[in-house]
């Protein structure tokens, strides 16, 4: 059996007492459904740290022009931001093959965005800040997909991660990286249409750094696709790109399927532009009547299954 992909997790949203108080954020969509398709690596920085349960609580604070990490209580007394951002190394030298990162949302070490700093004596608060374990292992491996667990509530943003995880998994699992010149074509190739829905021009930018390539410049080409490509994919593909990227996918189909089918397909498109159902309503139709007309171009499109299906944001468990 091949081994899951793996994906980091804030300790307490796999329900690990190691809260400052003793408790979790178990989360039932990353234990019950995310842990079936990755191995879930639990990181705690604070525990990692050497803090205990319970322990006094911590901040972001403004000290000067540097966000630092420090008690809330007495934020002279200590300073953790060093030996956090220590850790951060560590984890990102130790867990290379990561493919993704659920983060705590709000807490001063693992949140990704409007953590709250506090800047003044006064206790006034921005909320500008990014937790400093994060911030540390982002700047350490900036292709890695990083989320907050609560954002991956919001469909949109859940699917652009599990589609930017299973990207970057794919492209790890290339055999023979720095000899495999037809990999690369093909890893090009087969995210065609994932990359038009994005934008028609990103498939031509990209592939103008993988036309031509030899084995001699292959690990330099490699080096600046991966860091566009994975760039490229944060982008939300939009519903009026894949429509497109739909009814282009239909044409295959075109000498094939009855006026009925075509309709039907047709309609599904219209109700998934118009919000009535999700793209994986007749990305589901166009994956039926692929198994009844085969086509080796198309079956290899990850456009038409992206990452498992029950991750999907409108699977219901
Ligand atoms: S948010 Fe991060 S540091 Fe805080 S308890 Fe959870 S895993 Fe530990």
């Amino acid at each position: 059996m091949s081994k899951l992909p793996r994906i980091g997790v804030s300790s307490c949203l796999l329900g690990d007492e190691v809260r400052f108080d003793g408790g979790h954020k178990r989360d039932p969509f990353i234990t019950d459904v995310v842990a079936r398709y990755f191995e879930l690596v639990a990181v705690c920085p604070e525990m990692a740290i050497g803090l205990g349960v319970p322990r006094p609580t911590i901040q972001l604070r403004l000290k000067g022009d540097e966000t630092r990490l420090v008690p809330g209580k007495d934020p002279d007394s200590m300073d953790l931001t060093d030996s956090m951002r220590e850790f951060a190394a560590k984890v990102a030298e130790r867990e290379e093959a990561l493919c993704g990162y659920i983060v705590k949302k709000g807490s001063p070490s693992c949140g990704m965005e409007r953590v709250p700093v506090v800047i003044n004596d006064q206790g006034y608060r921005s909320r500008d800040g990014v937790g400093i374990y994060t911030g540390e292992l982002r700047a350490r491996r900036p292709l890695l997909p990083i989320e907050e667990e609560g954002r991956l509530h919001d469909p949109g943003l859940r699917e652009n991660f599990f589609e930017r995880a299973c990207a970057l998994q794919r492209w790890r699992e290339l055999p023979d990286p720095e000899r495999n010149v037809q990999g690369f074509i093909d890893f090009h190739a087969r995210h065609k249409l994932m990359l038009m829905a994005r934008g028609a021009h990103f498939y031509q930018e990209l592939g103008r750094v993988v036309a031509g390539v030899r084995a001699a410049d292959l690990i330099e080409r490699r080096e600046s696709y991966i860091h566009r490509f994975m760039e490229v994919m944060t982008i939300r593909a939009n519903k009026a790109r894949n429509v497109n990227v739909l009814q282009h996918v239909m044409g295959f189909f075109k000498e094939v399927l009855s006026p009925e089918d075509k309709q039907e397909l047709l309609d599904l498109f219209e109700a998934y532009r118009a919000k009535r159902v999700p793209l994986g309503t007749p990305l589901t139709l166009l994956r039926h009547h692929l198994r009844h007309h085969p086509n080796d171009w198309l079956a290899r499109q990850f456009f038409l299954e992206p990452y498992p299906i029950e991750l999907s944001p409108y699977t219901i468990h």
